[in-house]
């Protein structure tokens, strides 16, 4: 039985990155029928919303959707549909693993840690206003109902996968009230994998430090949503940057995989992007549908074609176009 796929193109690199993930993808052994809709600036003027109705209905229907980057406006435009999307379809976990691969040359080697990172709320909530004309305030949300429930979701990701640790991240020194409530929750829910899944916590700063002094000592990692965005970026740079670092965002009710990194305007339309973090979005998205030995036939593909080295983009040190890394990637698979 083929299954159905929202896949949303996006902005900029993500139409190319879309085809190249969707050729891996098809040639993973298990049948996708791909159902195509267009979201972001390309459909402003046709819509009146970079985010039509009728694409939520599709991932609404599929429960499951493959996304490329869109663009956001930076102060005035459209609000984020990435954001809209995660919190209009309950997606409340960003799941971002960072891990090294092999024959890409970074400062570091063997980093495997993960991300969780709440989808919801924190200052991603929106409310914002100004205070007369020369005063704003962004009001940060934080609940015990979603800070337990990503907790929660950390430890059960934990168990599933067989990691030993879970670290709490915040700023409770100074946010008392709110990051306080989010370290609280991730306490409560600890206590439930108390003997099975080890537990502590790291103020931001601290955690950054350590994170790049000596990332052995980390494994999963919970935060709330503005710490998450900023760590995982940070995680990206450890294993080989944005090109390489994929993403899902789950609910109870869909799950919409991307990779982290944005639409890079600047490469749109030159075959330049690297395909690899949508690629690996797509083996997430693999797993996630019950597929771990097609996901990591995927992985170890992706793997394979990078540490040969003659097939990759720029970013990697390579000659090849997005087109041809996928190419490579595919011919792997189907050897
Ligand atoms: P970006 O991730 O687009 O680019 C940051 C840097 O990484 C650039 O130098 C870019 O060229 C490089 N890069 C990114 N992806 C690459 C790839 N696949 N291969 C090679 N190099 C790659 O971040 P930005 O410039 O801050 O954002 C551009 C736009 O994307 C903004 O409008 C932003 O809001 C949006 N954005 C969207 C998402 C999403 O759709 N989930 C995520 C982040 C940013």
């Amino acid at each position: 039985m083929a299954h159905t796929v929202t896949l949303i193109p996006g902005d900029g690199i993500g139409p190319e990155l879309a085809d190249a993930s969707r050729r891996v993808l098809d040639a993973s052994g298990i049948e996708f029928e791909w159902e195509t809709v267009d979201a972001g600036e390309a459909v402003m003027a046709q819509y009146g919303t970079p985010l039509p109705e009728h694409v939520l209905e599709s991932i609404r229907r599929n429960r499951i959707a493959l996304k490329g980057p869109i663009t956001t406006p930076i102060g005035g435009g459209f609000r984020s549909v990435n954001v809209t999307l995660r919190q209009v379809l309950g997606l409340y976990a960003n799941l971002r693993p960072g891990r090294s691969i092999k024959g890409l040359q970074t400062r570091y080697e063997d980093v495997d840690l993960v991300i969780v990172r709440e989808n919801t709320e924190d200052l991603y909530a929106g409310i914002e206003h100004m205070v007369g004309r020369d005063a704003a305030e962004s009001i940060k949300i934080i609940t015990r109902e979603a800070s337990e429930r990503i907790a929660r979701f950390a430890f059960e990701y934990a168990v599933a996968n067989g990691r030993h640790k879970v670290t709490a991240v915040h700023k409770a020194n100074i946010m008392k009230l709110s990051d306080g409530l989010f370290l609280e929750s991730c306490r409560t829910v600890a206590a439930d994998y108390d003997g099975r899944i080890e537990f502590e916590d790291r103020i931001v700063d601290n955690m950054c430090m350590q994170l790049v002094q000596k990332p052995e000592l980390y494994d999963v990692l919970v935060l709330p949503n503005l710490y998450g965005d900023i760590v995982s970026d940070l995680v990206a740079g450890m294993v080989g940057g944005l090109g390489v670092a994929p993403g899902a965002n789950i609910g109870l009710d869909a799950a919409v995989f991307e990779p982290v990194h944005g639409s890079a305007p600047k490469y749109a339309g030159l075959d330049k992007a690297n395909p690899t973090a949508m690629i690996l979005s797509g083996a997430l998205m693999l797993r996630h549908l019950g597929y771990p030995t097609e996901a990591q036939r995927v992985e170890d593909a992706v793997r394979d074609v990078i540490a040969a080295g003659v097939a990759t983009t720029y970013d990697l040190g390579g000659p090849a176009g997005t087109a041809a890394f996928a190419d490579a990637i595919v011919a792997r698979l189907e050897n």
